[in-house]
């Protein structure tokens, strides 16, 4: 295994261990990179660890569509449903929620989809690369996955995102009642129509990627330290060091922000401001759930989601717009798992373990994978919302690829971090 001493390239610093500061670290190291990677908590703490596993490669349809902003006073009442905007919050949300507005329009969400497609196209391919180097193909469950409906009306209203996913080469089978018991017996009368594709994965457990893939990169030279940054000294047209808790300070040759929820603060004192939100997550995982789910399945009307994990059944979902610093409202976990009952009959729902993360939400669902414009030696890789597994490992060859100079081979354009100017 090659070490990572080759002084004839820069050395990178990485702030973030979360799964893209993980990705981005894993194809600098393969590009021979020194590289340390910097945060505040442990590599098993934080939203890369207890999401809901998916490679989600058919998920290119941006939350932001014409004709979203109908549902938008009902998010504002009901504090348990499935979106949900913390009013305290409102007036921060604003310059966000212009921004959001505006990816709305057709034009622009087309552009979304495209955008998110074409780092969808090259997602699983990037994460069965990583895992066979990791020797590791048995955490990813290749089983496809299905999305079931309990109305018609439902059904037929979202048959133009299917259209979309098949349009951009997803496998898509569309499925009776009796198709979705084929698949999924389990499954009570509530479930009535769906849709499977196989083109989709998850991992048996988040935390257990992450942790090996830290592991592996300690054993290959990378440098892990533990510090909070609160500021960066900046100079010659760059950042020369990160300024941590303390006054510790640790010196820059490059710098890479792949801080999540939290790198807006940091881009704005590089002059490289950026809209972007919390969104909020919630599940729960039910360690003895006494039934039999097969695949991850999404229910399309409630907007959650259900993991056969290696812990037990992970059941989550929930947009919940309430910034960084409010504590979690776990009443959200318990509606979601009242909501899976109602699909699944025979769920046990004792005994389950509850979870909060923080989805780092652009307006547009489209990351920031960009050189700064302002600071001659800092990237970003952040705002991967609800797709930040499945796209983690293609930003990091991404991003190497911007640090080498080399053609990624994809128009960066999208992902540029000063794209609303
Ligand atoms: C309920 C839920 C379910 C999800 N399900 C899926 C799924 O099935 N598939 C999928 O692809 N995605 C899913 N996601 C989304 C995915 O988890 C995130 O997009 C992804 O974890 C973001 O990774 P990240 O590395 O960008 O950020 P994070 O994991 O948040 O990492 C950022 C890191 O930066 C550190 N940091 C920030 N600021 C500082 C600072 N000033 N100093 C030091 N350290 C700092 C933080 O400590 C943190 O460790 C889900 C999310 C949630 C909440």
């Amino acid at each position: 295994m090659p070490n990572n001493q080759d002084k004839t390239t820069p050395d990178v610093t990485v702030l973030g261990n979360g799964i893209v500061g993980l990705a981005c670290a894993y194809a600098l190291v393969e590009d021979g990179h020194r590289v340390t990677v910097v945060d505040r908590g442990p590599v098993d703490s934080g939203t890369s660890t207890g999401n809901a596993g998916a490679i989600a490669v058919a998920e290119m349809i941006p939350i932001a569509e014409p004709g979203i902003w109908k549902r938008i006073p009902a998010m504002l009442w009901d504090p348990l449903g499935p979106l949900y905007l913390r009013i305290a919050h409102l007036p921060k949300l604003l310059p966000w929620f212009y921004r959001f507005m505006q990816a709305c329009r057709a034009e622009d969400h087309h552009k979304g989809v495209s955008a998110l497609a074409g780092l969808l196209s090259r997602s699983m391919e990037t994460h069965l690369a990583l895992l066979q180097r990791l020797g590791a193909q048995d955490m990813l469950r290749r089983n496809g996955t299905l999305f079931v409906y309990r109305s018609e009306e439902a059904f037929n209203a979202e048959a133009h995102h299917w259209q979309a996913r098949k349009d951009h080469g997803i496998d898509v089978q569309r499925l009776d009642r009796d198709g979705i018991l084929e698949h999924e017996p389990a499954l009570g009368p509530e479930a009535r129509l769906g849709y499977f594709t196989p083109d989709w994965a998850h991992y048996r457990d988040p935390k257990e990627l992450v942790t090996l893939l830290a592991d592996h990169l300690r054993e290959r030279g990378v440098n892990f330290e533990r510090a909070q940054v609160t500021g960066l000294e900046t100079g010659d047209g760059g950042v020369k060091a990160l300024i941590a808790d303390g006054g510790k300070r640790i010196a820059i040759e490059r710098l890479v922000i792949c801080a999540g929820a939290w790198s807006g603060r940091l881009s704005r004192e590089l002059g490289d401001p950026f809209p972007i939100e919390a969104d909020r997550g919630y599940n729960t995982t039910l360690p003895d759930p006494g039934v039999d789910i097969r695949h991850m399945i999404t229910f399309a009307e409630d907007s959650f989601v259900m993991t056969p994990m290696r812990m037990g059944l992970r059941i989550g979902g929930s947009v919940e717009m309430g910034g960084l610093e409010a504590g979690p409202n776990y009443q959200r976990s318990k509606a979601l798992v009242s909501l899976a009952k109602r699909y699944v009959p025979d769920l046990r729902t004792e005994g389950g373990t509850e979870w909060m993360g923080h989805r780092p939400g652009t307006p547009d669902s489209v990351p920031v994978i960009s050189a700064s414009p302002h600071a001659k030696n800092v990237y970003y890789a952040f705002g991967h919302g609800h797709l930040g597994l499945t796209m983690s490992i293609v930003t990091g060859r991404l991003m190497a690829d911007l640090i080498a100079g080399r053609d990624p081979g994809l128009d960066m354009a999208p992902y540029r971090i000063d794209r609303y100017r």
